[in-house]
């Protein structure tokens, strides 16, 4: 492997193709290794899948996988997405409510490749399931199935034109509330952060929600925070007593977002979030 050490050591959002990604996990683990990642959460939306390929991936290229997944939730707070970090893979009780977020993420997808059809985009569902490869489906593989169709000059564009929120094709997710997301978290003896707190609505209302809810943590470290939103949420972290996480919801697909290990987070963050364990 090239010895290219371009990023910071720890990165605790980071998407595989076992759901959205585009890499596979033991990929993503080696790209990790290789970009100077020594700790990485691996945290799929909605699945466990591919942690354990991703944990011994990182015995074998010296990076700590911490098991986590990002749970996507709809509500009147916008983008409120949990990362549960530290949870068990062979949990079946927690795997069985997963699986059930998967199932309405097809349905999602299915209906919204119904719509594009019928306003005249030609992307068929088999496409789009093949670009998924099994993974949690999202609109990501929506996007490159439009893209491949010509329908997009960009990836990235399906996501401000076709598939956009107030896209006539959009259709909303059917799943958990934050305050869900949260409290599934913590009953299965995980730590749940909140995710990029720039794409929330209402943040200062919702934290002491979460926080009442069980919320131990949030990202004050993303790619695209402004300096400004990063010493907010640290703020925000102060008075609430949560555990400032970071990442760079790496996906590997389109010019969407950073790149592994882009994103600088402390060191003491891992004994920070590792402390909030137990108290389900
Ligand atoms: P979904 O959960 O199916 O609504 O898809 C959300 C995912 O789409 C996120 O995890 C991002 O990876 C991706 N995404 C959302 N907005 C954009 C955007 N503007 N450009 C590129 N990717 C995006
Ligand atoms: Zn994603
Ligand atoms: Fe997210
Ligand atoms: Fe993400």
């Amino acid at each position: 492997m090239a010895a290219l050490t371009t990023g910071y050591a720890i990165d605790l959002h980071t998407h595989s193709l076992r759901s959205d990604g585009a890499l596979s996990p033991a990929d993503l683990v080696k790209r990790a290794a290789a970009r100077g990642v020594r700790i990485q959460a691996l945290s799929d939306h909605d699945t466990l899948a591919g942690v354990a390929e991703a944990v011994a991936t990182g015995a074998a290229v010296g990076v700590r996988i911490i098991p986590a997944t990002e749970l996507n939730t709809e509500s009147e707070w916008g983008d409120a997405h949990v990362l549960g970090y530290f949870i068990d893979p062979e949990d079946l009780e927690l795997e069985e409510r997963l699986r059930w977020l998967r199932e309405n993420r097809g349905r999602r997808i299915e209906l919204m490749v119904e719509k594009l059809n019928a306003l005249g985009y030609a992307v068929e569902l088999s496409r789009v399931l093949e670009i998924a490869q099994g993974g949690a489906l999202g609109r990501p593989h929506l996007a490159q199935a439009l893209f491949e169709k010509g329908y997009v000059p960009s990836y990235d564009d399906a996501f401000d034109t076709l598939i956009a929120k107030d896209s006539p094709a959009y259709v909303a997710r059917v799943g958990l509330d934050p305050f869900e997301a949260v409290t599934l978290v913590r009953k299965h003896g995980g730590v749940p952060s909140l995710a990029h707190p720039g794409t929330v609505i209402g943040l200062d209302e919702l934290l002491p929600k979460l926080v009442a809810a069980g919320l131990a943590g949030i990202e004050a470290y993303y790619g695209e925070h402004s300096p400004e939103m990063t010493a907010r949420c640290l703020a925000r972290a102060g008075e609430h007593d949560l555990v400032p996480t970071g990442g760079s919801d790496f996906h590997g697909r389109g010019d969407h977002g950073t790149d592994l290990g882009g994103v600088f987070v402390p060191p003491e963050t891992i004994e920070h979030l590792e402390s909030r364990r137990q108290a389900a």
